[in-house]
């Protein structure tokens, strides 16, 4: 029988969801959904110092608002759980004893201070750091004295000699790695709480997880971590290892590249569409270029097709899914996308357009973001008009008698009727004619397709502009 692939994404909640990690989640949800399979969510919060509640209700938040349905949450137990680690310390004290009944841990008292002067000799002595094994052979006496003295040890795994690990990653192919390398490492430290290696491997076998994709960061754990399963009898998932995400400029994704928390950009408007067209294809190619729905983008996603070099995030790109998302909306969505953002006076775009069905019609061609159509409300509608930098230098070239031919000519004519006669009268046409039109009408030296402009004004709107455009202009030199 084929077992049903079933994927996780197991975050610490020490923080808030960006684009790095999030593509992870998204890896691994279009890994499951792809193939009809299951994706859970697993909170890994046993750092009782940095784990916070509020990170974790954010994580899940996030990831709804992506689109990311899972089959079992915090929270949402599938029976399988609970899918906080916080939660299962009794399931983990088990599995403690097991390990400690094979005689596969022993409790180790080495301080930190301890480990870092051996770690310290051991790099000056040309050697990777390892724990040295202090507390390896210590008899039963005394470890019982240590322990009665008050003494907190940490858990250690036994790794002891034997053939290389092998095992065969999703993404990298074989990874191999010498016993000898990987040293006695801690799976419960001396409060109690599980390591991370430990928790990390235990539930994932015990929640039925098939197939990890986790950041390449991850990779030297994962011998550890199939050590640790096969002591405690447990089914290892398959583990691939995806490139970390860089910036356009090589380097490791940080604040310096803007601001790149899902909750900010959720904020900014950004469509759940955009950031799963664009985080998809970040380390993973599909067949299609074009966008794509949640469900294609699962359709098409194979393990096959990550690639092991960096993946970037360009920024450019982002804009581009960005645009596409944004044609894929119906106007009413649209209009709510906009409604609540603010115009410069403080005022939301709901509160100046009275017309919201033309005003979106007439600015969705010309906005990514709801900031972006707030500057069209307050532009377009601000009384008296305002011209911003662009528009007031276009404007100073331009002879009053332009715009008084403007006014003059403005009939009940529908816009290119109205330019044409402009134009014969000015004698002006192309550029020297639509620009300072567009200056005056819409305060700007670009946007909106002007015909649309004039419309959505009306007659006296593009009256009143043309007037106040009259006071920028340079003084007659003679002409109409
Ligand atoms: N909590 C770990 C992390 O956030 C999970 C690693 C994994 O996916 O196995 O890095």
């Amino acid at each position: 029988m084929v077992t049903k692939i079933r994927t996780r994404f197991a975050p610490s909640p020490t923080g808030l969801l960006h684009l790095g990690n999030v593509r992870t989640a998204l890896f691994n949800y279009l890994m499951a959904a792809g193939a009809g399979g299951e994706f859970v969510i697993r909170s890994e919060d046993t750092d009782r110092d940095r784990s916070r509640d509020d990170y974790a209700m954010a994580a899940l938040e996030d990831l709804r608002w992506l689109g990311l349905d899972w089959a079992a949450a915090p929270g949402e137990d599938d029976g399988r759980g609970p899918y906080r680690q916080s939660r299962r310390g009794e399931i983990y004290a088990d599995y403690f004893s097991a390990l400690e009944a094979d005689g596969r841990v022993y409790p180790c008292f080495c301080t930190q201070a301890e480990l870092a002067v051996a770690r310290k000799s051991q790099l000056a002595a040309g050697r990777a750091p390892r724990y040295p094994g202090t507390c390896r052979e210590l008899d039963a006496a005394g470890r019982d004295r240590r322990l009665l003295a008050g003494e907190r040890p940490t858990l250690r795994f036994r790794v002891d000699a034997g053939d290389a690990l092998v095992f065969d990653d999703l993404v990298r192919g074989e990874q191999r790695m010498a016993r000898g390398d990987i040293g006695d490492f801690i799976v419960r430290r001396s409060d109690g709480t599980p390591s991370f290696f430990f928790s990390n491997a235990v539930d994932d076998a015990l929640m039925g997880i098939t197939d990890v994709l986790r950041g390449e960061d991850h990779l030297t754990n994962t011998p550890r971590q199939l050590l640790l399963l096969d002591a405690l009898g447990l089914a290892a998932p398959r583990y691939g290892h995806i490139s970390l995400v860089t910036g356009a400029d090589g380097a490791p994704l940080s604040k310096r590249h803007g601001s790149l928390g899902v909750r900010d950009m959720a904020d900014a408007g950004y469509f759940p569409g955009a950031l799963c067209n664009h985080l998809a294809r970040l380390g993973h190619k599909y067949e299609v270029d074009g966008y794509m729905s949640m469900e294609e983008l699962a359709g098409g996603f194979a393990t096959a097709r990550l690639g092991r070099a960096p993946a970037r995030h360009d920024p450019v790109q982002l804009q581009h899914w960005q645009r596409e998302a944004l044609h894929r909306q119906p106007d009413e969505a649209l209009w709510a996308w906009m409604r609540d953002a603010a115009c410069p006076d403080g005022r939301s775009v709901a509160a100046r357009v009275t017309d919201p069905d033309a005003f979106v019609g007439l600015v969705r061609d010309n906005v990514e973001s709801p900031a972006e159509a707030a500057h069209w409300a307050a532009l377009l509608l601000d009384a008296p008009p305002r011209f911003e930098e662009g528009a007031r230098a276009v404007l100073a070239l331009v002879d009053r008698g332009f715009f008084r031919a403007a006014v003059a000519e403005l009939d009940s004519q529908p816009f290119r009727e109205w330019a044409k006669a402009v134009g014969a009268k000015t004698g002006e046409r192309g550029k020297a004619l639509y620009m300072p039109l567009r200056a005056a009408l819409t305060g700007e030296t670009h946007g909106p397709e002007l015909a649309r402009v004039y419309s959505y004004l009306g007659r006296d709107g593009v009256r009143v502009r043309l007037e106040a455009a009259l006071e920028h202009c340079r003084p007659d030199s003679g002409g109409s």
